[in-house]
């Protein structure tokens, strides 16, 4: 099963994915965190990445494709694979379609998560992530607070901001989610597989339930 997470930065694709990958025991796969992994270890792909992250635009899609398409002839994805973060432009779309097809496979399912503007914009000023690359929990010092200050409830490691989470390179992280992601909402609505569901503090609807919905869904 391949499922897609969808939606703009902030909105809890990170979250969700982790849930399920708990829940449904397919792997979730985040393309931020292997950038932030190599930009950690300073590898030659980290510093190309790190250049593009730290400004809030995306990294080049050649890049990120082959990354993408690398990590699919993994052992541990053959049954399933959850892509957090990917893809993110028509032409990733395209591209892992065409990778999957290869394969007798395809996308079975897009949760697309939508938030609103402003709370988006908070939610990430006040993230905070576990340190721990194995563990990666994230927390938010409003809404999910860990339960000592700067610690991670799961691993005892310390948490930090990400270094692309300040209102700036937020906004810019907005703005080309809108221009460069966004257009796949069509995209996988019109194969019908697109789910979406809002995540706000408005509605008390949050990642946790929309996990749990969708883990009730896949297992009807
Ligand atoms: P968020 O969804 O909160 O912005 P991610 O961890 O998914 O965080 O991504 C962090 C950054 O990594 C993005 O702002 C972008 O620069 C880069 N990135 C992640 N996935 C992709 C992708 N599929 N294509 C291009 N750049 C990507
Ligand atoms: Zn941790």
């Amino acid at each position: 099963m391949v499922i897609v997470m969808l939606g703009a930065p902030g909105t809890g694709k990170g979250t969700v994915a982790s849930l399920l990958e708990e829940k449904v025991g397919i792997k979730q796969v985040s393309t931020g965190d292997i950038f932030r992994k190599n930009i950690k270890e300073q590898t030659e792909l980290g510093k190309i990445a790190e250049e593009y992250i730290s400004k809030g635009n995306l990294v080049p899609d050649d890049i990120t494709i082959g990354i993408v398409k690398n990590r699919l002839e993994e052992d541990d994805v053959q049954s399933g694979i959850i892509l957090d973060g990917f893809p993110r432009t028509v032409k990733q779309a395209e591209e892992l379609d065409k990778i999957l097809d290869e394969k007798g496979k395809k996308v079975d399912m897009v949760l697309n998560l939508t938030t609103p503007e402003e709370e988006i914009i908070e939610r990430i000023v006040n993230r905070r992530v576990c340190s721990n690359q194995e563990c990666k929990a994230v927390f938010n010092v409003t809404i999910n607070p860990s339960k000592v200050e700067g610690i991670c409830d799961k691993c005892g490691s310390e948490l930090v901001q990400r270094k692309d989470d300040n209102v700036e390179t937020v906004k810019t992280r907005i703005h080309n989610y809108m221009e460069q992601t966004n257009p796949l909402v069509k995209y996988y609505e019109s194969k019908g597989i697109l789910r979406t569901e809002l995540v706000s503090k408005t509605t008390n609807h949050l990642g946790e339930d929309v996990a749990n919905e969708v883990v009730a869904d896949i297992k009807k």
